[in-house]
């Protein structure tokens, strides 16, 4: 089959490699319809050389449908529309359990996450087909009347845009600021107004996605123009923010986020700071201000369940964040594209 793969720092092709097959009773196979370029895809892309990860099919947000399933298979037969979790948990260890499947005992080695589709040990679904490990416990059926690109972002970044509004506890009524107005920064922010939260201050320095947020309810702020901490002051009644939720992931713009909430704040980070350490002044900023701080890979095995009937009742429209539709031939440009920021592009979506 086709696939993409990661050769070398920057460089993505479109190549063939060997077809899935049934490893183990609970795998399942799936012909994959739909799948997208993440953020995170651009990390990998900006790895080391092939001789320090050697090379692998890339992508962990993906759809399709079923082509074969092992013996142990309950949940699931051949021809189901299924979209596929980002992370793989086993489904039955005491962190699974603890709906924390990024971390499951059976998958990882309980350190940093191994288990992501489109990494040296999982093959992804940049590709024509995949081999879904614990099956019962990763794939979720497409409801019928919905498309593959209303459901597709499930797998990962809107899970992980939601996250970000439940880790940082946004409620009715709540001051919340979302930095970064990126695809999980759209979906935060979504999140956030689903919540109840009265005030979304969105910030990013490109105008035009800033524009976006301003239409989808949000009050936009270009920090190149304006000061966060001071406009989040007074729309708060100079109290600050109840909530920020970092999409973006830089030391600055956790900075950043310590910095604009209120004494009793809360603040998430969902942006991947790699490669990059973030050095807090710990008493002041967060003990002297009685802050609470949360980070994680994102469950999507919790929250699908959650989203999915906001999707089918029409209360969240992932599709609106898709700028970029093309062949999964033409994904090495694809990665460029989305790499270079150009032609304003937000989500590249490819089919096999
Ligand atoms: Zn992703
Ligand atoms: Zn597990």
């Amino acid at each position: 089959m086709k696939a993409l793969v990661y050769q070398d720092h920057k460089t993505v092709s479109y190549l063939d490699v060997p077809d899935p097959s049934i490893e183990a009773p609970s795998d399942a196979i799936v012909r994959i319809e739909k799948t997208a370029i993440c953020g995170s895809d651009l990390h990998i892309y900006h790895g080391p050389s092939r001789s320090e990860m050697g090379e692998f099919t890339l992508g962990h947000e993906f759809l399709g449908t079923v082509e074969d399933v092992g013996s142990d298979v309950r949940r699931f037969r051949k021809r189901d529309r299924v979209l596929v979790s980002c992370t793989i948990g086993c489904g039955v260890c005491a962190l699974c359990d603890d709906n924390l499947y990024s971390g499951c005992m059976e998958t990882t080695q309980m350190g940093p996450v191994t288990n992501i589709f489109g990494s040296p040990l999982n093959p992804g679904g940049q590709a024509e087909g995949v081999r879904v490990p614990f099956a019962d416990t990763n794939l979720f059926k497409i409801p019928d009347g919905l498309n593959d690109e209303q459901v597709l972002f499930l797998t990962d970044i809107l899970p992980t845009g939601y996250m970000g509004a439940d880790l940082a506890e946004v409620g009715p009524g709540d001051t919340v600021v979302v930095i970064g107005c990126g695809p999980v920064g759209v979906f935060a922010q979504l999140s956030a107004l689903m919540r109840g939260a009265a005030t979304v201050i969105a910030v990013d320095l490109d105008d035009s996605r800033l524009e976006k947020a301003r239409a989808r309810g949000c009050r936009p702020l270009n920090p190149s123009r304006e000061d966060v901490a001071e406009v989040t002051k007074s729309l708060s009644g100079g109290k600050g923010a109840d909530c920020a939720i970092e999409a973006v992931g830089s030391p600055a713009t956790v900075q950043l986020a310590l910095d604009v909430v209120r004494p009793g704040g809360r603040v998430a980070v969902i942006g991947v700071v790699a490669g990059a350490q973030v050095s807090i002044d710990f008493f002041p900023v967060m003990t002297g201000k009685n802050i609470t701080l949360r980070s994680g890979i994102v469950n999507p095995q919790f929250y699908i369940p959650k989203l999915l009937p906001m999707i089918v009742q029409g209360k969240i429209d992932p599709t609106e964040i898709i700028t970029h539709r093309m062949s999964l031939s033409e994904g090495a440009r694809g990665y460029e594209v989305f790499d270079n920021h150009e032609e304003n592009v937000l989500k590249v979506v490819m089919t096999p």
